[in-house]
Protein backbone atom coordinates (compact mmCIF):
# COMPACT_ATOMS: atom_id res chain seq x y z
CA UNK A 1 0.00 0.00 0.00
CA UNK A 2 1.17 3.30 -0.76
CA UNK A 3 0.21 6.51 1.24
CA UNK A 4 -0.25 9.66 -0.37
CA UNK A 5 -0.32 13.28 0.48
CA UNK A 6 -1.70 15.79 -1.49
CA UNK A 7 -1.77 19.35 -1.37
CA UNK A 8 -3.63 21.72 -3.50
CA UNK A 9 -6.26 18.57 -3.95
CA UNK A 10 -9.76 20.44 -5.04
CA UNK A 11 -7.73 21.52 -8.13
CA UNK A 12 -7.34 20.61 -11.53
CA UNK A 13 -4.25 18.08 -10.32
CA UNK A 14 -5.34 17.50 -6.97
CA UNK A 15 -8.65 15.80 -8.48
CA UNK A 16 -7.25 13.99 -11.23
CA UNK A 17 -4.74 12.61 -8.20
CA UNK A 18 -7.60 11.53 -6.50
CA UNK A 19 -9.26 9.91 -9.37
CA UNK A 20 -6.40 8.17 -9.34
CA UNK A 21 -6.19 7.31 -6.26
CA UNK A 22 -10.26 6.20 -6.53
CA UNK A 23 -9.09 3.53 -9.32
CA UNK A 24 -6.25 1.59 -7.43
CA UNK A 25 -6.69 0.17 -4.59
CA UNK A 26 -3.25 0.14 -3.33
CA UNK A 27 -2.76 3.52 -3.15
CA UNK A 28 -4.46 5.52 -0.04
CA UNK A 29 -4.77 9.12 0.11
CA UNK A 30 -4.01 9.90 4.41
CA UNK A 31 -3.36 13.47 3.66
CA UNK A 32 -4.72 16.10 2.08
CA UNK A 33 -4.96 20.46 1.63
CA UNK A 34 -6.70 23.02 0.06
CA UNK A 35 -7.76 26.59 -0.02
CA UNK A 36 -11.38 27.38 0.84
CA UNK A 37 -13.34 24.67 -1.49
CA UNK A 38 -15.19 23.33 1.70
CA UNK A 39 -18.00 21.62 0.00
CA UNK A 40 -15.50 19.64 -2.01
CA UNK A 41 -13.11 19.17 0.76
CA UNK A 42 -16.26 17.42 3.05
CA UNK A 43 -17.11 15.03 0.04
CA UNK A 44 -12.93 14.46 -0.13
CA UNK A 45 -12.75 13.29 3.67
CA UNK A 46 -16.11 11.40 3.51
CA UNK A 47 -14.79 9.90 0.71
CA UNK A 48 -11.35 8.84 1.39
CA UNK A 49 -11.03 9.20 5.14
CA UNK A 50 -7.67 11.11 5.50
CA UNK A 51 -6.03 11.46 8.86
CA UNK A 52 -5.42 15.40 8.28
CA UNK A 53 -6.57 18.00 6.26
CA UNK A 54 -5.46 21.71 6.34
CA UNK A 55 -7.18 24.72 3.98
CA UNK A 56 -6.24 28.01 3.98
CA UNK A 57 -7.60 30.19 6.85
CA UNK A 58 -8.94 29.57 10.42
CA UNK A 59 -12.66 30.25 9.54
CA UNK A 60 -12.60 27.81 6.79
CA UNK A 61 -11.02 25.40 8.51
CA UNK A 62 -13.83 25.86 11.54
CA UNK A 63 -16.66 25.69 8.44
CA UNK A 64 -15.09 22.47 7.40
CA UNK A 65 -14.66 20.78 11.42
CA UNK A 66 -18.82 21.83 11.90
CA UNK A 67 -19.32 20.14 8.65
CA UNK A 68 -17.56 16.55 9.32
CA UNK A 69 -18.30 16.78 12.75
CA UNK A 70 -20.37 13.46 12.30
CA UNK A 71 -17.22 11.25 10.16
CA UNK A 72 -15.77 8.58 12.05
CA UNK A 73 -12.51 7.92 12.47
CA UNK A 74 -12.61 11.63 12.53
CA UNK A 75 -10.25 13.93 10.61
CA UNK A 76 -7.50 16.60 12.41
CA UNK A 77 -8.25 20.15 10.41
CA UNK A 78 -5.16 22.62 10.31
CA UNK A 79 -5.14 25.79 8.58
CA UNK A 80 -2.40 28.23 6.88
CA UNK A 81 1.22 27.62 6.59
CA UNK A 82 1.97 25.77 9.88
CA UNK A 83 -0.78 23.72 8.36
CA UNK A 84 0.69 23.05 5.31
CA UNK A 85 4.01 22.16 7.10
CA UNK A 86 2.23 19.28 8.91
CA UNK A 87 0.22 17.61 5.90
CA UNK A 88 3.83 17.62 4.04
CA UNK A 89 5.53 16.20 7.18
CA UNK A 90 2.41 13.49 7.74
CA UNK A 91 4.36 10.55 9.41
CA UNK A 92 2.23 8.33 7.45
CA UNK A 93 2.82 8.95 4.21
CA UNK A 94 5.36 7.81 1.64
CA UNK A 95 4.77 10.12 -1.24
CA UNK A 96 3.66 14.33 -1.22
CA UNK A 97 1.80 15.21 -4.76
CA UNK A 98 2.49 18.63 -4.49
CA UNK A 99 -0.52 20.12 -6.53
CA UNK A 100 -0.72 23.28 -5.28
CA UNK A 101 -0.39 26.50 -7.39
CA UNK A 102 2.35 28.95 -6.50
CA UNK A 103 5.37 30.16 -4.49
CA UNK A 104 3.67 28.96 -1.33
CA UNK A 105 4.76 25.45 -2.14
CA UNK A 106 8.49 26.20 -1.37
CA UNK A 107 8.21 25.82 2.61
CA UNK A 108 6.19 22.60 2.73
CA UNK A 109 8.06 20.86 -0.39
CA UNK A 110 11.33 21.55 1.66
CA UNK A 111 9.90 20.13 4.81
CA UNK A 112 9.00 17.20 3.29
CA UNK A 113 12.25 16.39 1.45
CA UNK A 114 13.63 16.61 5.20
CA UNK A 115 11.12 14.42 6.24
CA UNK A 116 12.36 11.80 3.73
CA UNK A 117 8.96 11.77 1.67
CA UNK A 118 9.43 11.51 -2.26
CA UNK A 119 7.70 14.24 -4.08
CA UNK A 120 5.65 14.25 -6.90
CA UNK A 121 6.03 17.41 -8.36
CA UNK A 122 3.47 19.51 -10.28
CA UNK A 123 4.09 22.44 -8.29
CA UNK A 124 6.72 24.23 -10.80
CA UNK A 125 7.09 27.47 -9.35
CA UNK A 126 8.67 26.24 -6.32
CA UNK A 127 11.25 24.11 -8.76
CA UNK A 128 11.81 27.39 -10.67
CA UNK A 129 11.99 29.94 -7.39
CA UNK A 130 13.86 26.86 -5.19
CA UNK A 131 15.59 24.16 -7.68
CA UNK A 132 19.03 24.93 -6.23
CA UNK A 133 18.03 24.48 -3.11
CA UNK A 134 15.55 21.51 -3.42
CA UNK A 135 17.39 19.44 -6.03
CA UNK A 136 20.80 19.03 -3.82
CA UNK A 137 18.24 18.55 -0.90
CA UNK A 138 16.54 15.45 -2.26
CA UNK A 139 19.84 14.24 -3.73
CA UNK A 140 21.10 14.35 0.31
CA UNK A 141 18.33 12.54 1.75
CA UNK A 142 18.14 10.10 -1.13
CA UNK A 143 14.33 11.19 -1.54
CA UNK A 144 12.90 10.84 -5.62
CA UNK A 145 11.56 14.24 -7.45
CA UNK A 146 9.18 12.55 -9.50
CA UNK A 147 7.82 14.86 -12.30
CA UNK A 148 3.89 15.47 -12.31
CA UNK A 149 4.05 18.35 -15.29
CA UNK A 150 3.20 15.90 -18.85
CA UNK A 151 6.24 17.57 -20.91
CA UNK A 152 8.54 16.67 -17.70
CA UNK A 153 7.32 13.19 -17.18
CA UNK A 154 7.68 12.32 -20.51
CA UNK A 155 11.07 13.61 -20.54
CA UNK A 156 11.69 11.20 -17.57
CA UNK A 157 9.94 8.21 -19.20
CA UNK A 158 12.25 9.22 -22.41
CA UNK A 159 15.24 8.92 -19.70
CA UNK A 160 14.40 5.68 -18.68
CA UNK A 161 17.34 2.79 -18.86
CA UNK A 162 19.36 5.84 -20.15
CA UNK A 163 21.55 6.90 -17.06
CA UNK A 164 24.91 5.83 -18.58
CA UNK A 165 24.15 8.23 -21.50
CA UNK A 166 24.63 11.89 -22.35
CA UNK A 167 21.32 14.12 -23.06
CA UNK A 168 22.41 16.15 -26.34
CA UNK A 169 18.88 18.13 -26.18
CA UNK A 170 15.77 17.92 -24.93
CA UNK A 171 12.69 19.03 -26.30
CA UNK A 172 10.14 20.80 -24.92
CA UNK A 173 6.94 20.64 -26.75
CA UNK A 174 4.42 23.44 -26.85
CA UNK A 175 0.72 23.61 -27.62
CA UNK A 176 1.23 27.18 -28.20
CA UNK A 177 -1.62 28.00 -26.76
CA UNK A 178 -5.18 29.61 -27.62
CA UNK A 179 -3.10 32.66 -29.50
CA UNK A 180 -0.83 30.26 -31.16
CA UNK A 181 0.21 32.34 -34.77
CA UNK A 182 -0.76 35.91 -33.85
CA UNK A 183 1.03 38.94 -33.36
CA UNK A 184 2.13 41.38 -30.90
CA UNK A 185 -1.22 43.92 -32.67
CA UNK A 186 -3.40 40.83 -32.31
CA UNK A 187 -2.31 39.87 -28.58
CA UNK A 188 -3.67 44.07 -27.77
CA UNK A 189 -6.81 43.25 -28.59
CA UNK A 190 -7.55 39.35 -26.56
CA UNK A 191 -9.78 39.47 -23.26
CA UNK A 192 -9.53 37.16 -20.18
CA UNK A 193 -12.15 34.56 -21.67
CA UNK A 194 -10.02 33.93 -24.64
CA UNK A 195 -6.71 33.72 -22.70
CA UNK A 196 -9.41 31.05 -20.75
CA UNK A 197 -10.13 28.77 -23.14
CA UNK A 198 -6.89 26.31 -23.26
CA UNK A 199 -7.08 24.49 -26.94
CA UNK A 200 -5.94 20.83 -26.10
CA UNK A 201 -6.09 20.48 -22.13
CA UNK A 202 -8.75 22.00 -19.44
CA UNK A 203 -6.43 23.31 -16.55
CA UNK A 204 -6.25 25.37 -13.40
CA UNK A 205 -6.73 29.33 -14.17
CA UNK A 206 -3.55 30.50 -13.28
CA UNK A 207 -1.48 28.13 -15.67
CA UNK A 208 -4.14 28.71 -18.23
CA UNK A 209 -3.09 31.98 -18.58
CA UNK A 210 0.61 30.95 -18.35
CA UNK A 211 -0.06 28.96 -21.94
CA UNK A 212 -1.71 31.64 -23.22
CA UNK A 213 1.45 33.87 -22.38
CA UNK A 214 3.90 31.19 -22.96
CA UNK A 215 5.50 32.00 -19.69
CA UNK A 216 4.95 28.56 -18.27
CA UNK A 217 6.74 27.07 -21.24
CA UNK A 218 9.46 29.57 -19.97
CA UNK A 219 8.67 27.88 -16.42
CA UNK A 220 8.86 24.67 -17.69
CA UNK A 221 12.55 25.25 -19.27
CA UNK A 222 13.76 26.26 -15.67
CA UNK A 223 11.97 23.52 -14.33
CA UNK A 224 13.51 21.51 -16.80
CA UNK A 225 17.12 22.66 -16.41
CA UNK A 226 16.42 21.56 -12.62
CA UNK A 227 14.98 18.36 -12.64
CA UNK A 228 17.80 16.80 -15.65
CA UNK A 229 20.51 19.06 -14.83
CA UNK A 230 21.19 20.16 -17.99
CA UNK A 231 21.80 23.57 -19.59
CA UNK A 232 19.23 25.67 -20.95
CA UNK A 233 21.03 26.01 -23.80
CA UNK A 234 20.35 22.54 -23.92
CA UNK A 235 16.60 22.33 -23.87
CA UNK A 236 14.90 23.89 -27.20
CA UNK A 237 11.06 24.63 -27.05
CA UNK A 238 9.27 23.27 -29.96
CA UNK A 239 5.71 24.10 -30.96
CA UNK A 240 3.55 20.49 -31.28
CA UNK A 241 0.13 21.81 -31.50
CA UNK A 242 -1.61 18.58 -31.31
CA UNK A 243 -0.43 17.98 -27.90
CA UNK A 244 0.23 14.31 -29.05
CA UNK A 245 4.36 14.59 -28.30
CA UNK A 246 4.48 15.51 -24.77
CA UNK A 247 8.44 15.98 -24.84
CA UNK A 248 11.57 14.14 -26.26
CA UNK A 249 15.25 13.54 -25.46
CA UNK A 250 17.66 13.48 -28.27
CA UNK A 251 20.96 11.79 -27.34
CA UNK A 252 24.47 12.30 -28.71
CA UNK A 253 24.45 9.32 -30.99
CA UNK A 254 21.48 11.62 -32.70
CA UNK A 255 18.99 9.19 -31.72
CA UNK A 256 15.22 11.01 -30.62
CA UNK A 257 13.42 9.39 -27.97
CA UNK A 258 9.76 10.70 -27.48
CA UNK A 259 6.66 10.16 -24.81
CA UNK A 260 3.23 9.90 -27.31
CA UNK A 261 -0.27 9.61 -24.97
CA UNK A 262 -3.84 11.51 -25.54
CA UNK A 263 -3.43 14.48 -23.30
CA UNK A 264 -4.22 13.33 -19.98
CA UNK A 265 -2.52 14.23 -16.73
CA UNK A 266 -3.45 11.51 -15.14
CA UNK A 267 -0.96 9.49 -16.97
CA UNK A 268 1.87 11.40 -15.61
CA UNK A 269 0.21 11.52 -12.21
CA UNK A 270 0.05 8.18 -12.32
CA UNK A 271 3.39 7.37 -13.55
CA UNK A 272 4.87 9.39 -10.59
CA UNK A 273 3.08 7.05 -8.10
CA UNK A 274 4.04 4.34 -9.41
CA UNK A 275 7.06 4.68 -11.00
CA UNK A 276 8.67 2.54 -12.29
CA UNK A 277 6.23 0.56 -12.35
CA UNK A 278 3.00 1.22 -15.39
CA UNK A 279 -0.29 -0.09 -14.27
CA UNK A 280 -3.71 0.16 -16.45
CA UNK A 281 -5.06 3.19 -17.14
CA UNK A 282 -8.98 3.58 -18.33
CA UNK A 283 -8.90 6.56 -20.89
CA UNK A 284 -8.48 7.67 -24.42
CA UNK A 285 -5.93 5.59 -26.56
CA UNK A 286 -3.95 6.82 -29.38
CA UNK A 287 -5.17 5.82 -32.61
CA UNK A 288 -2.61 6.54 -34.51
CA UNK A 289 -4.56 5.72 -38.17
CA UNK A 290 -6.80 8.79 -36.77
CA UNK A 291 -4.00 11.10 -36.19
CA UNK A 292 -4.41 13.27 -39.20
CA UNK A 293 -1.62 15.54 -38.66
CA UNK A 294 1.36 15.79 -36.40
CA UNK A 295 3.10 19.58 -36.65
CA UNK A 296 5.32 21.52 -35.28
CA UNK A 297 6.89 24.93 -35.25
CA UNK A 298 9.94 27.27 -33.78
CA UNK A 299 8.11 29.16 -30.79
CA UNK A 300 7.35 33.08 -31.28
CA UNK A 301 9.52 34.32 -29.00
CA UNK A 302 9.56 38.15 -30.41
CA UNK A 303 5.03 37.96 -29.44
CA UNK A 304 5.42 35.51 -26.60
CA UNK A 305 8.46 37.42 -24.67
CA UNK A 306 7.52 35.77 -21.87
CA UNK A 307 9.68 32.48 -22.76
CA UNK A 308 12.24 34.86 -23.85
CA UNK A 309 12.37 36.90 -20.05
CA UNK A 310 12.39 33.33 -18.88
CA UNK A 311 15.39 32.22 -20.80
CA UNK A 312 17.06 35.25 -19.43
CA UNK A 313 15.83 34.80 -15.91
CA UNK A 314 17.80 31.53 -15.78
CA UNK A 315 20.95 32.93 -17.54
CA UNK A 316 21.38 35.61 -15.01
CA UNK A 317 20.44 32.97 -12.65
CA UNK A 318 20.45 34.13 -8.67
CA UNK A 319 17.08 35.63 -7.40
CA UNK A 320 16.31 36.39 -11.51
CA UNK A 321 13.89 32.92 -11.55
CA UNK A 322 12.00 34.29 -8.63
CA UNK A 323 11.82 37.50 -9.93
CA UNK A 324 10.11 36.06 -13.10
CA UNK A 325 8.14 33.77 -11.75
CA UNK A 326 6.25 36.28 -8.53
CA UNK A 327 6.11 39.37 -10.96
CA UNK A 328 4.51 36.86 -13.36
CA UNK A 329 2.17 35.55 -10.06
CA UNK A 330 0.88 38.62 -9.22
CA UNK A 331 0.07 39.87 -12.84
CA UNK A 332 -1.89 36.73 -13.45
CA UNK A 333 -4.07 37.52 -10.49
CA UNK A 334 -4.38 41.08 -11.63
CA UNK A 335 -5.64 40.14 -15.11
CA UNK A 336 -7.98 37.27 -13.79
CA UNK A 337 -9.50 39.93 -11.86
CA UNK A 338 -9.48 41.87 -14.93
CA UNK A 339 -7.30 44.78 -13.52
CA UNK A 340 -4.83 44.55 -16.19
CA UNK A 341 -4.23 43.98 -19.67
CA UNK A 342 -3.14 40.46 -21.49
CA UNK A 343 0.46 42.42 -22.42
CA UNK A 344 0.64 44.02 -19.56
CA UNK A 345 1.71 40.81 -18.02
CA UNK A 346 5.12 40.77 -19.99
CA UNK A 347 4.75 44.47 -18.91
CA UNK A 348 5.04 43.64 -15.71
CA UNK A 349 7.50 40.89 -15.35
CA UNK A 350 10.14 42.53 -17.74
CA UNK A 351 9.76 46.04 -15.33
CA UNK A 352 10.59 43.79 -12.43
CA UNK A 353 13.54 42.05 -13.79
CA UNK A 354 15.05 45.62 -15.01
CA UNK A 355 14.59 46.94 -11.78
CA UNK A 356 15.69 44.11 -9.44
CA UNK A 357 19.61 43.86 -8.37
CA UNK A 358 20.61 40.34 -8.05
CA UNK A 359 21.07 38.06 -4.74
CA UNK A 360 22.90 35.11 -5.92
CA UNK A 361 22.78 31.79 -4.43
CA UNK A 362 19.24 32.64 -2.55
CA UNK A 363 18.33 30.74 0.52
CA UNK A 364 14.58 30.54 1.29
CA UNK A 365 13.86 33.06 3.61
CA UNK A 366 15.62 35.34 0.10
CA UNK A 367 13.44 34.06 -2.10
CA UNK A 368 10.98 34.97 -0.03
CA UNK A 369 12.08 38.66 0.59
CA UNK A 370 12.58 38.91 -3.29
CA UNK A 371 8.77 37.60 -3.48
CA UNK A 372 7.83 40.35 -0.98
CA UNK A 373 10.05 42.93 -2.95
CA UNK A 374 8.48 41.73 -6.42
CA UNK A 375 4.99 42.69 -4.73
CA UNK A 376 5.81 45.54 -3.45
CA UNK A 377 7.46 46.66 -6.38
CA UNK A 378 4.03 46.42 -8.75
CA UNK A 379 1.86 47.90 -6.21
CA UNK A 380 3.91 50.92 -5.51
CA UNK A 381 5.73 51.38 -8.87
CA UNK A 382 3.65 49.78 -11.52
CA UNK A 383 1.03 52.55 -12.91
CA UNK A 384 -1.25 50.66 -15.31
P1 LIG B 1 -5.74 24.74 -9.52
O1 LIG B 1 -5.92 26.21 -9.40
O2 LIG B 1 -6.77 23.97 -10.27
O3 LIG B 1 -5.63 24.09 -8.05
C1 LIG B 1 -4.79 24.62 -7.08
C2 LIG B 1 -5.02 23.95 -5.75
O4 LIG B 1 -4.20 24.61 -4.76
C3 LIG B 1 -6.46 24.04 -5.23
O5 LIG B 1 -6.76 22.89 -4.48
C4 LIG B 1 -6.41 25.25 -4.31
O6 LIG B 1 -7.40 25.21 -3.31
C5 LIG B 1 -5.03 25.12 -3.71
N1 LIG B 1 -4.49 26.42 -3.30
C6 LIG B 1 -4.29 27.50 -4.09
N2 LIG B 1 -3.84 28.53 -3.36
C7 LIG B 1 -3.74 28.09 -2.10
C8 LIG B 1 -3.36 28.68 -0.86
N3 LIG B 1 -2.96 29.96 -0.80
N4 LIG B 1 -3.35 27.91 0.26
C9 LIG B 1 -3.73 26.62 0.21
N5 LIG B 1 -4.13 26.01 -0.94
C10 LIG B 1 -4.14 26.74 -2.05
O7 LIG B 1 -4.29 24.51 -10.13
P2 LIG B 1 -3.77 23.30 -11.05
O8 LIG B 1 -4.05 23.61 -12.46
O9 LIG B 1 -4.21 22.01 -10.49
O10 LIG B 1 -2.19 23.47 -10.87
C11 LIG B 1 -1.52 23.10 -9.69
C12 LIG B 1 -0.01 23.10 -9.96
O11 LIG B 1 0.27 22.10 -10.93
C13 LIG B 1 0.49 24.42 -10.54
O12 LIG B 1 1.78 24.68 -10.08
C14 LIG B 1 0.55 24.14 -12.04
O13 LIG B 1 1.52 24.91 -12.70
C15 LIG B 1 0.91 22.67 -12.05
N6 LIG B 1 0.48 21.94 -13.26
C16 LIG B 1 -0.83 21.83 -13.56
C17 LIG B 1 -1.23 21.15 -14.69
C18 LIG B 1 -2.69 20.95 -15.02
O14 LIG B 1 -3.01 20.23 -15.95
N7 LIG B 1 -3.61 21.56 -14.30
C19 LIG B 1 -0.27 20.58 -15.53
C20 LIG B 1 1.06 20.71 -15.20
C21 LIG B 1 1.44 21.39 -14.05
MG1 LIG C 1 3.32 21.22 -18.74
Amino acid sequence: MKKVAVLGSTGSIGTQTLDVIRNNEDLQLVALSAGSNIELLEKQIREFHPEICCVSSKSNADALRIAIADVTPSCKIVSGMEGLLEVAVVESSDILITAIVGMIGIKPTIAAIEAGKDIGLANKETLVTAGHIIMPLAREKGVSILPVDSEHSAIFQCLNGEKENVIHKILLTASGGPFRGMKKKDLEQVTLDMALKHPNWSMGKKITIDSSTMVNKGLEVIEAKWLFNVNPGQIEVLVQPQSIIHSMVEFEDGAVIAQLGSPDMRLPIQYALYYPKRVFLDGERLDFSKITELTFEKPDMDTFVGLKYAYDAIDIGGSMPTVLNAANELAVAKFLNKKIRFLEIYEIINFCMDCHTVIENPSVDQILETERWVYETIESRWIS
